[in-house]
């Protein structure tokens, strides 16, 4: 069962990972993009690494609310957009929860993908960070569904991430500044679902 506490924590650890990366996540972005794809998550999450404190002390929904805002008013870029999006609408799924378990972080991880979804107008297939989401999301529901225990079905979440970022490499962008690239980023992994990955494995190793 997750609290504010321990999804701070988790971010935490994510805040982490991502500064570990930059030259690897920077290079990515700077061949399909414009190479301010590190900088503008590192800056989204450290500043919500700043409201640490009161973060961890709020209702689950209020802290997923105020993450999301944060971060669209922080990052530039598409990534904070669509991130803000994510967790405004993972928000309204917590209700009054204080602590998630696995089927309601299940539900929260769906909202997710939608809010980016919707928001951007991408689908799977695009070369974006839905398809580091999107197979990850797929595969963690259906071993609930299917009464896979809770180690197994985190695991088909994390590798569906790994899966889904790493087939990103051979598909042409449809949309973001990579379609405008002479191969459409064919060859390169996409950057957002580099990132994407790492905030799943850094969950599921938090949570496993
Ligand atoms: P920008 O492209 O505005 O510089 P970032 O570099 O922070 O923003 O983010 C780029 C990443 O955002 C891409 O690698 C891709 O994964 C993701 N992305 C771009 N457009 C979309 C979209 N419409 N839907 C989903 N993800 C997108
Ligand atoms: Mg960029
Ligand atoms: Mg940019």
């Amino acid at each position: 069962k997750i609290t504010s506490k321990e999804y701070m924590e988790y971010i935490e650890l994510v805040a982490k990972k991502i500064e570990l990366n930059k030259d690897y996540v920077t290079e990515l972005d700077s061949i399909t993009g414009d190479g301010d794809h590190w900088v503008n998550m590192n800056m989204g999450f450290q500043r919500v690494l700043k409201d640490k404190e009161s973060l961890a002390s709020m209702k689950l929904s209020e802290m997923f609310q105020k993450v999301g805002m944060l971060i669209m008013s922080t990052v530039g870029g598409s990534s904070g957009v669509l991130y803000g999006s994510a967790y405004i609408k993972a928000a309204k799924v917590l209700g009054d929860e204080t602590e998630m378990d696995i089927n309601l972080l299940c539900e929260v991880l769906e909202a997710e993908l939608n809010g980016i979804m919707e928001r951007g107008k991408a689908k799977p297939g695009y070369k974006t960070m839905i398809d580091a989401l999107y197979p990850a999301v797929t595969r963690f529901k259906e071993s609930l569904e299917k009464g896979l225990d809770n180690h197994t079905a985190l695991q088909e979440l994390k590798q569906g991430a790994i899966d889904g970022m790493n087939s990103t490499k051979e598909m042409e962008a449809v949309k973001g500044r990579a379609y405008y690239q002479a191969q459409k980023g064919v060859g390169h992994i996409d950057p957002g679902a580099v990132t994407m990955c790492y905030q799943i494995e850094v969950l599921v190793d938090y949570l496993c």
